[in-house]
């Protein structure tokens, strides 16, 4: 059997596992990572982002950091607002239904600045997310949502600058390297071995970082832990994350922690194929559902679309989409919004029905009970708060009266002619179950105590989420973890 020897073994090619490999390679350890895809699949979910990171800014001054080259223009049309540690705990407190571990939110928290300046110094450039963070109100832009820097080139240049970053400062990267099992014995962890190529490989390395992502893309665990129902989800990005850095630290008595039936899930187009598509990216999502409604197949609202900003709702619509009759939903929306509707509704692979009259719109909604849909939408129409104004960049309050799911915001009717309707089924994101970790990222067994030469950062790792979770927190959350059990690897092992 080949052997690979090396201080530090990175298991992942995503962002936290770059993070993770150029934090150790700053103390001056040899790192390798070993990804499974191969190299054009490579990348994990994070290829298949926008790039879109959430951290906290007290200001213009803050953004500019990360994106020096923002134009006289820009500056002078933005209202950037601010993004304050406080705002961040409330949002990760509510929207988890205040069960996020506390210690590691506050870590997120406060080293989210830091770390995304660490990127920005390593070599990673961001931009401002205008159009889909930012409407254009009275001639000027306003950020809303705490989510305003994007990576450059979305997750594709994200993944391409951390390759270039990686090679830069000695990192080896190998693809189709597939890692199976941890090496491992009352000491700790000594290495893991990888198949590669149809060969087994014995790595041996002081320590083992696994950035393997969750188990989103393994069905029979999607079933098993997220609940009947959920084998049949559609997965929005890689086909590799199947739960293999949780099962190899769980066989050696790594403790599971956090909320394991709970997942991010969105709205996503009903055809799409089982796995994410990179050349069509994160655009099978269908997020501009607060300007408009959504129908099940009986032809009823079934949750308040208007409830938030899509930031706080849309990771937890997957889910209530899953639970509907046959699995699907259509969005519909009237002349008054369409100039409103996110990119990713004019791609070519949608399921789209347009019509100038309500009747004929709700004929060709695809096995939908159309009396009832034309009976929902006279309802919601009048049931619309018309005196208030409708304003897309703040939660205008403007509701609805009498409905038995209201909509609280941004309720517009549905009256001008010509009308959309797409059709999206539960797209799968990540799951939010996985692994405990100590400060230091160290994974923690069965005991609490800290398992030698184990640390572990990214989606695998429990405790963060439940039940929903605030957009852009996941990249910014395996850059955070990911960069701390680089660096505590990395110190432990370099040179000794
Ligand atoms: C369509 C889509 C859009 C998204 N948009 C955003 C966004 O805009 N902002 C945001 O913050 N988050 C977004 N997310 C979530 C985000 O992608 C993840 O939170 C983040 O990328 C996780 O990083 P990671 O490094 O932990 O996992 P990944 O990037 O998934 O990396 C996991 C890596 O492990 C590898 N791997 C798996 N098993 C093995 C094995 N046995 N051996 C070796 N390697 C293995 C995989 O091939 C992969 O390279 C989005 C996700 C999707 C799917």
């Amino acid at each position: 059997m080949e052997t690979l020897t090396y201080d530090v073994a990175v298991v992942g090619g995503g962002n936290a596992a770059f993070c993770a490999a150029v934090a150790a390679r700053e103390h001056g350890a040899s790192v390798a990572m070993f990804e499974r895809a191969p190299k054009d699949e490579a990348g994990g979910n994070t290829s298949f982002t926008a790039g879109a990171m959430r951290v906290v800014y007290d200001g213009v001054e803050d953004i500019q950091q990360l994106v020096p080259d923002l134009t006289e223009e820009e500056l002078a049309t933005t209202d950037f607002g601010t993004y304050t540690e406080d705002e961040f705990f409330d949002d990760m407190a509510r929207v988890t239904n205040y069960r996020t571990d506390s210690d590691m939110c506050e870590t997120l928290i406060r080293k989210s600045r830091e770390t995304l300046r660490w990127m920005k110094d390593k070599g990673i450039r961001f931009a401002c997310i205008y159009g889909r963070q930012a409407f254009k109100v009275d001639g000027r832009f306003k950020f809303w949502g705490g989510l305003v820097v994007e990576s450059w080139g979305g997750g594709p240049g994200l993944i391409e600058g951390w390759t270039k970053i990686a090679k830069r400062e000695g990192i080896d990267i190998l693809y189709n390297a597939c890692a199976t099992k941890l090496i491992h014995d009352d000491d700790g962890v000594h290495g893991v071995l990888v198949r590669k190529e149809g060969k087994t490989v014995e790595v041996r390395a002081k320590a083992v970082i696994l950035c393997a992502g969750g188990f989103q893309a393994n069905a029979e665990w999607r079933a098993r832990y997220l609940g009947p129902g959920w084998d049949l989800a559609k997965v929005r990005g890689t086909r590799f994350n199947t739960g293999d850095g949780i099962r190899m630290a769980l066989e050696i008595g790594a403790m599971s922690y956090g909320n394991w039936s709970g997942s991010h899930a969105v709205g996503w187009e009903r055809y799409s194929p089982e796995f994410g598509d990179l050349t069509v990216g994160d655009n099978f999502q269908k997020h501009s559902y607060p300007w408009g409604i959504m129908l099940n197949a009986d032809g009823k609202r079934f949750v308040d679309e208007g409830a938030d900003f899509r930031n706080y709702t849309y990771a937890k619509y997957g889910a209530v989409i899953l639970n509907q009759p046959q699995q699907f939903a259509w969005q519909i929306f009237d002349s008054k919004v369409q100039h409103l509707l996110r990119d990713e509704y004019r791609i070519r692979q949608v399921t789209k029905a347009a019509a100038n009259t309500l009747e004929e719109l709700v004929g060709k909604l695809e096995e939908v009970n159309a009396d009832q849909a034309l009976k929902t939408i006279t309802e919601y129409n009048a049931a619309v708060i018309k005196d208030v104004p409708f304003n897309p960049n703040v939660k205008d309050g403007r509701g609805t009266v009498g409905l038995d799911i209201p909509k609280s915001n941004w309720a517009n009717t549905i009256e001008d002619p010509p009308f959309e309707a797409y059709a999206v089924t539960c797209g799968l994101t990540f799951t939010f179950g996985g692994l405990k970790i100590s400060e230091d990222g160290q994974v923690v067994d069965n005991e609490a105590m800290p398992i030698p030469g184990l640390y572990a950062a990214g989606e695998l790792i429990g405790g963060l989420f439940y039940f929903n979770y605030p957009g852009g927190t996941g990249l910014t959350a395996g850059s955070v973890f990911g960069r701390i059990a680089g660096s505590s690897a990395g110190a432990e092992t370099a040179g000794g």
